[in-house]
């Protein structure tokens, strides 16, 4: 079992405010005492018994930190230590500044080809750094692709969110349920063995909803959009990609392939002649050719709706089942501060994607 540090993690870092949520608790600021540096707190609850469904299962969390220990590189969020109470772990990770990749780029007027490229090869360069280590993230999405500065020239890209990750032994097959309905593999699907191209599939999908503001597979329902990445049923819309070259459209078909041996790997796509053009042709052809930013912004606005919603219905969720636990109104002031960690008692049917199937698609 792994040891991490058993002090009180409030005696080295002051707990700032909120940066974002996420299933098993929150990431906060932390200043640390010492040095006045600003870092992240991600605060992981832990469960407390084995037939517990709330918080983590220990081994989940020493999986993601022995994960990032191992996984030192410019695009991959550091992790500098940790920290354990009897209730929750506390990871203390770089402090990431600018925001989410997709909100940075729905702020602008337009953008080149070109200059989505430059911010897709740094997530080639995450990625395939990650895969170097036999480590694959298993949750490719916008919301884990993050910016450490949006105010320099040429932002730098931070994968974050290692909660999925797996390092596959050779030899060894991994199955998992897990992921978001609009980018995960067929092969997740259908509970066959996973590998580092289920990762190429999302980078697929991902660019294709860059290049367009449209998703590939998506449908009315999860079950519809899950459908149609099993029956690979997805297409180039004109309408919605009349300013794409055709270079970026085959860099896309070669990463959404059903057979995942025969997705690109990512070094094959840093070398695909969309990311490193070979003639001064290809190279023109990219500058020429540019994102749907009207399509673009619209997805982006709709993507955030949906997480705020998702935030609010959960929260709405947490309060009613403290109500029900203890058998008091809504009216008694004490319930509206405390902080619930009674058991979710309702009962969900085994659902396909157990982490968040209806929770972001
Ligand atoms: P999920 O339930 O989606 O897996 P999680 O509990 O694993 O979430 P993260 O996705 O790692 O948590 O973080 C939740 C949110 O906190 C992120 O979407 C992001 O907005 C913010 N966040 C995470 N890490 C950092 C960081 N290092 N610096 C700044 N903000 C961060």
């Amino acid at each position: 079992m792994a040891k991490f540090n058993l002090q009180n993690v409030e005696d080295y870092y002051e707990i700032g405010e909120v940066l974002g949520s996420g299933h098993f608790g929150q990431v906060r600021v932390v200043l640390e005492r010492a040095s006045g540096a600003r870092w992240a707190g991600k605060f992981l609850k832990l469960r407390r018994s084995a037939s517990s469904r709330l918080g983590l299962e220990r081994l989940s969390v020493e999986r993601e930190v022995e994960i990032l220990q191992s996984l030192q590189h410019a695009n991959i969020m550091a992790l500098r230590d940790v920290f354990e109470s009897r209730a929750e772990v506390v990871l203390i990770v770089e402090l990431i500044c600018g925001g989410e990749l997709f909100d940075f780029i729905a702020d602008k007027e337009n953008l080149s080809e070109d200059e989505a490229i430059e911010f897709l090869k740094q997530l080639l360069k995450g990625v395939g750094f990650m895969h170097s280590k036999h480590i694959a993230h298993f949750d490719l999405k916008p919301e884990n692709i993050m910016l450490a500065d949006k105010t320099v020239p040429n932002p730098h890209i931070k994968i974050i969110d290692f909660g999925l990750a797996h390092r596959l032994t050779p030899g060894e097959e991994y199955r998992s349920l897990s992921g978001t309905p609009q980018y995960i593999a067929p092969e997740v699907i259908n509970y066959e063995p996973l590998s580092e191209a289920t990762d190429m599939w999302s980078i697929g999908v991902i660019t294709y909803i860059l290049l367009s503001g449209m998703s590939p597979f998506q449908g009315e329902k999860d079950e519809e959009t899950l459908r149609n990445i099993a029956g690979m049923i997805y297409e180039f819309e004109d309408v919605y990609f009349n300013q794409t070259s055709a270079m970026a459209k085959d860099f896309i078909e070669k990463l959404l392939v059903k057979e995942k041996m025969e997705r690109m790997t990512a070094e094959e796509c840093l070398l695909h002649p969309w990311i490193k053009p070979l003639t001064r042709k290809q190279a023109s052809c990219r500058k020429r050719s540019s994102i749907n930013m009207k399509s673009f912004k619209k997805f982006n606005a709709k993507r955030k709706w949906k997480m705020s919603y998702n935030m609010v219905w959960a929260c709405n969720r947490l309060f009613r089942l403290q109500l029900q636990c203890k058998g008091r109104s809504l009216a008694d002031p004490e319930l509206r501060q405390c902080e619930s960690d009674q058991e979710d008692t309702e009962t969900k049917p085994a659902s396909l994607i157990r982490r968040r199937l209806s929770s972001s698609s």
